[in-house]
């Protein structure tokens, strides 16, 4: 290998690209087609215009080539499982009759038929569906969609490079089907599935493929030696074919690490690693396993999850290392672009200054070729981008913006006691006891009420100007009015407001925290149809004012009863944001803890007994590797306790988290401090009670016996049943009468049902202790 014709040859290109459009054209289209006021003609012609623009919008900033078979209608996991022929049993039939339809119904369910199951893409906000697979899963190949968008990217005279989930990758994120022995293990499929890829490869290679991309990020987790032999035996047996495009492995979200050695023995063309984050070990690691010789590097030198400009320099420097390390070195995304918005264009509201600082998918495209024209031709045919994107790193980091003297002394003279409660958990309970005065087995609920047309409406008019502050306030006093008086009534020991100013939990408190930056166009796939705009964490982070005391005050003011004050969590608050890369993770969490700190203390001043602290997000932001696990776990309880450790001991401390999976987390979830924590247990049949209680957990836990993510109401029988069984694991003492969630994507009819019959299980089970 000569660095020189490595470096002269180096090449532009992106993982993938933001699927929507510019005004999110594919979900009116796909949402028009639902609702049957879009043809299947007419959203295929949509989604190719979008296509088509995308390539054309890459090929003209200077990308050599460009992916296809990123774009999806709903999810590319749910597109890999139709290009294997894993249609689930139920769904089949509706698969025959439209190919269309029947993809919608594997994605959303049907009145009759349950969807695929939808989780998290690795420790993205990106969720996809479910392969179900089981001992009798026959695969076919289906290439249609596959070829059909290479062919349209090689008729605009474009170099193409279809992109696929890898074999391994899809199995190791597949689960049993229904009805299949949980024990199964999908990876005993591989066999099976690896003809199935060689056909696929095959007619890709027909259609003209030189190269295809299998991307396998489930090799960046702890993968068993059973899970890396199986990496090993696809790539050897797809390398072998003899009819078969060249072979680009991809990996992102973090280091190869023990998987490396595997792929980078492998008799495939090329390897595309991540090296951003903590994925930068890459570098290291590839240098340890003597390079790639004779094979094809494409450098994620562009971190393609955050929305920050790059590091010019830095990713030279990385890029000049592995110039010595393979045959060929190109430069791209870290991953899929699908993770960031499209375009800081479209930002008009963000101070000019700021938006230099920013990098959108479209921003990120240019950095790539502009890295890839430095690499190939020296920094002297980048000098004026290298001045500039100097200047602009310096901007941010000079700026005030990122570098507030009062947040930064004031975060540097934290200390242990900061973080701790003035008395252990034990005193605290029997102080809060006293305090409140709660009956035995005390009912609450989790903080939002109905999100009603009613007041997504009077939102909308006072953005758009139709309706004053004064009418708003008025809609939302209402509102509390309306959610305390049936809390009165149903008979809820302890209250809440029903959260109906708030758009949602962490957008309304960035609103309110200077540091923090909104975009307006900023959209990203979350899944399917819906999108969301994370907030900017750019800055350093302060409170200038209350943010939710008003409120909580108004509705005690209307209640005999303890009310529920509710904020979101600092680690929360971090994990579904972007968040700065100029500083460590924990720094930026300490941050935001003191803020929300202030607003804890200000909340117990104003008369508030009880204060939720919601981190829903403390288990999905755990790193994808083990190794990691310590060092964020704590920081992230330090966070929680500085958010919570400067209350009196009588003031009660409440947590939630949803989702399941608490087993690895049972430590921190007591590092928490917290004094009541409310879970995700109803689907579970109260699963996360028992494991609590078996880990000796010793504090107040409210296990959810409502699942409101599904519009069954449960009936006095479920719930008290559901609570026997809480009890049998934790004394009645310590337990706890409350939803599984937040009621805001409700109707009122079901939730006052389930809320009743939830306060009659209580007391029926109270009755008899
Ligand atoms: N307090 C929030 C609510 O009730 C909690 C939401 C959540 O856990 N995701 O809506
Ligand atoms: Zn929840």
């Amino acid at each position: 290998m000569t660095s020189r014709s490595a470096a002269a040859a180096a090449r532009a290109t992106v993982h993938g690209y933001p699927r929507q459009g510019p005004n999110r054209e594919l979900k009116k289209a796909i949402e028009g087609y639902w609702k049957g006021r879009v043809d299947a003609d007419a959203l295929r012609a949509t989604a190719a215009d979008l296509r088509r623009g995308n390539w054309q919008q890459l090929a003209a900033a200077g990308v050599h080539e460009v992916p296809t078979g990123d774009f999806s209608y709903y999810d590319h996991v749910l597109d890999t499982s139709v290009m294997v022929g894993a249609i689930p049993a139920r769904h089949r039939a509706a698969v025959a009759v439209d190919g269309l339809d029947g993809y919608f119904a594997m994605a959303r369910g049907t009145q009759d038929v349950a969807p695929l199951e939808m989780t998290k893409w690795f420790d993205t906000n990106y969720h996809y569906l479910v392969p179900e697979l089981g001992p009798d899963t026959v695969f076919a190949a289906d290439s249609s969609e596959q070829v059909a968008q290479l062919t349209e990217a090689r008729g605009l005279g474009l170099a193409a490079r279809p992109v696929l989930v890898g074999p391994v990758t899809y199995l190791l994120l597949a689960k049993p089907a229904p009805g299949v022995a949980a024990g199964f293990d999908p990876l005993t499929l591989l066999d099976r599935l690896l003809p199935v890829y060689a056909e696929v490869l095959a007619d890709l290679r027909a259609a003209g493929a030189r190269w295809v991309q299998l991307d396998e990020p489930a090799l960046v987790q702890d993968r068993s030696p059973a899970a890396l032999n199986a990496a090993a035996r696809a790539y050897r047996d797809l390398g072998t074919l003899t009819d078969r495009p060249q072979l680009l492995v991809a990996s992102y979200f973090d280091r190869l690490g023990e998987a490396l050695p595997v792929l980078a023995k492998a008799p495939v063309e090329g390897l595309a690693l991540d090296f951003t984050g903590p994925a930068a070990g890459n570098l290291q690691d590839l240098a340890a396993v003597g390079g790639l010789p004779g094979k094809r590097l494409v450098a994620g030198v562009v971190n393609g999850r955050n929305v920050w400009i790059n590091h010019y320099e830095q990713s030279l420097a990385t890029l000049g290392t592995l110039l010595g390390l393979a045959e060929q070195v190109d430069v791209s995304s870290s991953c899929s672009l699908l993770h960031v918005p499209l375009d800081t264009g479209a930002e008009r509201d963000i101070d000019p200054q700021i938006v230099r600082w920013l990098a959108f998918a479209r921003q990120k495209t240019t950095e790539i070729v502009t890295l890839a024209r430095g690499l190939a031709r020296g920094t002297g045919a980048i000098a004026a981008e290298l001045a500039a994107n100097r200047a602009d790193l310096a901007s941010r980091a000079g700026s005030t913006l990122t570098h507030d003297p009062a947040v930064r002394a004031r975060a540097a003279a934290v200390t242990d006691a900061d973080g701790r409660r003035s008395q252990p958990y034990a005193e605290r309970s029997a102080a809060q006891r006293a305090h409140l005065r709660l009956p035995l087995l005390p009912t609450t609920t989790i903080g939002s009420f109905p999100q009603t047309a009613g007041l997504r409406t009077a939102r909308a008019d006072l953005r758009a100007g139709r309706l004053d502050t004064e009418g708003y306030e008025e809609r939302i006093s209402a509102e509390i009015r309306e959610v305390l008086a049936f809390q009165e009534k149903a008979g809820i020991d302890v209250l809440v407001h029903g959260e109906p100013e708030r758009n949602d939990m962490v957008q309304y408190f960035a609103e309110q925290l200077t540091g923090y930056l909104a975009t307006q166009h900023g959209w990203v796939q979350s899944y399917g149809t819906r999108y969301v705009r994370p907030p900017i964490l750019a800055g350093d982070i302060s409170r200038p004012e209350p943010m939710t005391v008003r409120w909580t005050r108004y509705a005690q003011s209307l209640t005999e009863r303890p009310v529920k004050g509710m904020l979101t969590g600092p680690v929360t608050m971090l994990a579904w944001s972007f968040v700065r890369d100029d500083q460590p993770l924990g720094d930026t969490a300490r941050q935001v803890a003191l803020a929300l700190r202030d607003e804890v203390n200000a909340l117990e001043a104003a008369g508030t007994s009880v204060i939720q602290v919601d981190e829903p997000a403390l288990r999905e932001t755990l790193p994808l590797r083990a190794a990691g696990h310590a060092a964020y776990l704590a920081w992230a309880t330090e966070a929680f306790r500085l958010t919570t450790g400067g209350v009196r001991p009588d003031t009660q401390i409440h947590t939630h988290m949803c989702y399941a999976e608490f087993g690895d987390i049972l430590r921190a979830i007591e590092d928490l401090d917290a004094d009541v924590i409310s879970l995700e247990a109803a689907r579970s049949h109260m699963q996360v009670a028992s494991e609590l209680a078996t880990a000796g957990y010793p504090r107040e836990v409210g296990p959810g016996v409502y699942d409101i993510h599904s519009p069954r109401v449960p009936d006095v029988t479920a719930a008290t049943a559901l609570l026997r069984k809480g009890l049998a694991a934790i004394p009645a003492e310590r337990l706890w009468v409350n939803p599984d969630c937040g009621l805001k994507t409700r109707g009122w009819p079901e939730v006052r049902e389930a809320v009743e019959n939830l306060v009659t299980a209580a007391r029926e089970i109270r009755g008899g202790l």
